[in-house]
């Protein structure tokens, strides 16, 4: 049995100060945890079919990537501003640490599609909640919210009330 916790290094003080990081990396750099975070992913979203997943730049790619070839659904990645090369819609947003805000190319997904939105953490919401209204506007219906992390104490959650929010691991 891998414990997937074991998997996450805590960074105090990290991008600044008073803020603590969990860092995936040793996670990302053993693929039985890889294997067994996906087995879990999958498992939260049942028996729901899924068009397309989108993931958020930048760690929300790595296992966005890997659900959607599980899935056979489309991969779109919803990047930070000046990184899509096509027309965009953009929003944005508040973060834990600073402002952002978000892009999806215009034809990333069509009407009535069915999409599972993926990121590696649940912290604020605020970033989920933007890549919600950003879907939502291309004509997506957001089947799942899921995440390899969340931390509880923020309470994204409220933020993303009326969507389904799964996360493998609780904080
Ligand atoms: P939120 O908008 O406050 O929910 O922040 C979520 C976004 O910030 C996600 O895209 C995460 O990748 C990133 N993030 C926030 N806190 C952490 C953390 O502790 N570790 C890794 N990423 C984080």
């Amino acid at each position: 049995m891998i414990h997937l916790d074991k998997f996450i290094r805590d960074i105090p003080n990290f991008p600044k100060e008073g803020i603590r990081f969990k860092d995936i990396t040793p996670l990302l750099k053993d693929p039985r945890a890889v294997k067994e975070a996906l087995t879990q992913l999958l498992e939260l979203l049942g028996n729901h079919t899924i068009d397309k997943v989108v993931g958020i730049e930048s760690r929300g790619f790595f296992f966005g990537m890997l659900i959607a070839q599980e899935l056979g659904a489309g991969f779109v990645p919803m990047r930070k501003p000046g990184k899509l090369p096509y027309t965009t819609f953009s929003e944005k947003y508040e973060l834990e640490y600073g402002f952002d805000a978000l892009e999806i190319h215009e034809d990333a997904i069509a009407n009535g599609e069915r999409v599972l939105l993926h990121d590696d953490v649940l912290a604020t919401g605020g970033t989920a909640k933007v890549a919600c209204n950003l879907i939502e506007k291309l004509g997506g219906e957001i089947v799942q919210c899921n995440f390899l992390m969340e931390l509880s104490f923020l309470n994204g959650i409220e933020k993303l009330q009326g969507y389904e929010v799964k996360s493998v691991l609780k904080y």
